[in-house]
């Protein structure tokens, strides 16, 4: 295991994506917002990511420094298209746009279609909560059907992450977003390279027993090596039994099938696409009922008697709040694998070996 501070961590994933070929600007979005991701204790969405975003770019599935382009446009909504660029590069522009129609009219929806890896759908809430605002995401990762639906073995459905946020004046904002799958598909990746176990109920193979074993998933690799997931046979199951894959169903339908971005993406490349509504608290509730409300219901939400003593309840984004604290001021850990494969890439793409072994020194 090593550690590694967070600054040093995203300047040398914003070395390894200049090198790449990304502007300036996209390598060091893509290093902020992957290194948010082991900040908020996320590390499926982290840094994790960095040699197979590097495989997709070189593929061309994703390329660098797109715009999206806008398809439909009413007041309130708009239809976007991310022309298969970073995640990191056309999400916040397509969030910007639900921001900018939702401070006029109170209300708005975007539709963002073939995004790269969108990766913490949180980042997304909370930028929008930034601004004041509610919101909420529906998601498909289309092109990566990984898991299988409630009473099936066989993989039906992606990963598809379902994500609100919720502004709270002078905090931070109530965020729920999780992957509508038991483990996001990153968990299995991280588990892959020696991090964290799996849940003993995430997997399933094809004839139905439960695993934790993510070969299930990728079938052979080597330590560093790339995962591919088409190479496994078994699939992630869906969480919370016929509930949560009811709603990552939705998440497929509206994320995948409305914003035009393909439900199943059979034989295409990877893409997110997401459906996002906006809401702006100030219009619905001028009395400001909201905000004191919602305060005294989370303190008595909070004040639910802990299942063991030493307990506590959270609400959603508190976890990640508390993680962002610890880890800006502890660093970010990483296992060795993890570790040697961003050192691979580096090396691959040129980044200079004083700046690898620098951020590697600042743990
Ligand atoms: P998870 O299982 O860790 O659940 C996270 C959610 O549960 C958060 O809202 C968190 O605040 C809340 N939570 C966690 N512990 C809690 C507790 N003790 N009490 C109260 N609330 C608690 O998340 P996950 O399903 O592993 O997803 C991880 C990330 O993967 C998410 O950020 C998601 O957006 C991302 N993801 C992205 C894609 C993509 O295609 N871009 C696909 C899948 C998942």
């Amino acid at each position: 295991m090593v550690t590694i501070k967070a600054d040093a961590l995203s300047a040398l994933v914003r070395d390894i994506f200049a090198k790449a070929g990304c502007s300036a600007a996209e390598a060091e979005r893509i290093g902020r917002y992957l290194v948010s991701a082991n900040l908020t204790g996320h590390d499926s969405h982290g840094v994790v990511r960095v040699p197979r975003y590097l495989s997709w770019k070189k593929e061309g599935a994703v390329k660098a420094d797109q715009s999206v382009k806008i398809l439909t446009e009413t007041p309130v909504l708009a239809v976007v298209d991310g022309l298969h660029g970073f995640g990191q590069t056309v999400a916040p522009q397509a969030v910007k746009i639900g921001i900018d129609k939702c401070k006029t009219n109170g209300l708005s929806m975007v539709a963002l279609r073939n995004a790269g890896h969108i990766g913490r759908v949180g980042d997304w809430a909370e930028m929008a909560a930034a601004e004041g605002l509610v919101s909420v995401h529906f998601v498909n990762a289309s092109g990566s059907v990984l898991v299988a639906p409630f009473g099936g073995t066989q993989r039906r459905l992606s990963t598809a992450p379902f994500c609100a946020g919720v502004p709270r004046p002078g905090q931070s904002p109530i965020v729920l977003d999780f992957a509508t799958s038991i483990v996001a598909e990153g968990k299995v990746l991280v588990a892959s390279f020696g991090g964290k176990k799996l849940p003993e109920n995430a997997l399933i193979s094809l004839d139905g027993d439960m695993s934790t074993d993510p070969h299930l998933l990728y079938g052979d690799y080597t330590p560093t090596g790339r995962r591919d997931h088409s190479k496994g046979q078994g699939a992630i199951r869906a969480f919370g039994e016929h509930k949560g894959s009811g709603l990552a169903f939705l998440c497929e339908i509206l994320g995948g099938s409305l914003t035009g971005m393909s439900a199943t993406g059979e034989g295409r490349p990877f893409g997110n696409g997401m459906l996002s509504f906006y809401v702006d608290p100030k219009v619905v509730d001028p009395e400001n009922f909201f905000p004191e409300d919602m305060a005294r219901y989370i303190g008595y939400f909070k004040s639910a008697r802990p299942v063991t003593a030493n307990g506590e309840v959270l609400i959603p984004g508190e976890p990640e709040e508390r993680m962002r604290a610890e880890r800006l001021a502890k660093g970010v850990p990483l296992s060795d694998d993890t570790w040697a494969a961003i050192v691979n890439a580096a090396r691959e793409v040129g980044v200079d070996e004083r700046r690898i072994q620098d951020a590697g020194a600042q743990g």
